[in-house]
């Protein structure tokens, strides 16, 4: 029976970490870090993230600054709205929610963020950091939050043979990416790769991020792996990950659960970043950090 990888625990650990840094700036007599929040349209998983993101964000004192804008909104209307949140001294990070309405081209927005306010670190100049393996660029927050939870565990990459499953541009590419630096032996599968439970078993660490429902079964997963779950949809009425769960249990080492693994750690991960960039921004990087 695998350990459960407690993302709400360590989740904890990390905010309270956070809070305590921020007062202390605060006590120091800086104003507080700022996060603004950009919503388009209705979408309800949408509007629930967010309002997660915005309620963290209150709880270890980042202020939230939410715009929410209508569906129908043009692609000018939002690329003016996150220039102007560019120039905003009293901004440290930006956050458009994805998926945006079809009006709209996410790539031209997100290019369109201030790299030093791209807090889920999406810009091609982030990600381009990420994949040189510099220090200073923003990480984007699922694949950080994945890296902090095993850490926390003492799981270490190194040597590890890691299979990635799903290759987005938000999880999977920089997980994959992320884990390489971090001295893994990464294979990254996706929709099209031919034989996928072939490439699972061989993981001493599987990552799955595909948002298919029970993908991964008991028979694709090798004896004592360690299993992360990204995946959020809806089966029957409930959320449910890409693992089944259940069987897949008592076969890994450490497995995630859906929900309660990487979602709350990929909050987490976001106002970490939300304060790297207000450290940044305030010139306060050689202060203690959080992480
Ligand atoms: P995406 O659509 O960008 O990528 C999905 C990937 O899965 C693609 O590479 C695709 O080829 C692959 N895929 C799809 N079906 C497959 C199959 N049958 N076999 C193998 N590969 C397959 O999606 P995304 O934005 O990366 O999100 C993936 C999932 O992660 C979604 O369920 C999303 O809700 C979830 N998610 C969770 C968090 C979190 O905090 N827990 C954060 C971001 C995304």
């Amino acid at each position: 029976m695998a350990t459960i990888l407690d993302g709400r625990a360590v989740s904890r650990i990390y905010r309270e970490r956070i809070k305590e840094e921020v007062e202390r700036f605060k006590r120091l007599g800086y104003r507080e870090p700022s996060l603004a929040v950009v919503l388009v349209g209705n979408d309800p998983a949408s509007q629930v993230y967010v309002n997660n993101k915005q309620k963290a964000c209150k709880k270890v004192g980042i202020r939230s600054l939410f715009y929410h804008l209508p569906e129908d909104t043009p692609e000018e209307r939002l690329l003016s709205l996150v220039g102007e949140l560019n120039e905003n001294p009293e901004v440290d990070g930006i956050l458009v929610q994805l998926p945006l309405p079809k009006q709209i081209n996410p790539q031209k927005v997100i290019e369109t963020i201030d790299p030093n306010k791209d807090v889920d670190g999406f810009h091609p100049e982030n990600m381009g950091k990420l994949f040189s393996n510099l220090e200073g660029g923003f990480v984007p927050c699922t694949p950080l939050g994945i890296k902090l939870l095993l850490d926390h565990y003492g799981i270490d990459l190194k040597g590890k043979d890691v299979t990635v499953v799903g290759a987005g541009y938000i999880v999977g590419k920089p997980l994959s990416v992320l884990m390489l630096n971090l001295n893994a032996t990464v294979t990254v599968c996706h929709i099209y790769t031919k034989d996928l439970k072939e490439h699972t078993r061989r993981a001493d660490v599987l990552v799955s991020a595909t948002g298919v429902p029970h993908l991964i079964k008991e028979d694709m997963v090798k004896e004592g792996a360690v299993v992360v779950d990204v995946g959020i949809s809806k089966k029957d009425g409930k959320i449910v990950g890409d693992v089944d769960f259940e069987r897949v249990k008592e076969k890994a080492s450490y497995i995630t659960p859906v929900p309660g693994g990487v979602g709350p750690m990929t909050i987490t991960a976001l106002l970490l970043n939300t304060l790297k960039a207000y450290k940044k921004h305030l010139g306060l990087e050689g202060a203690a950090s959080a992480v």
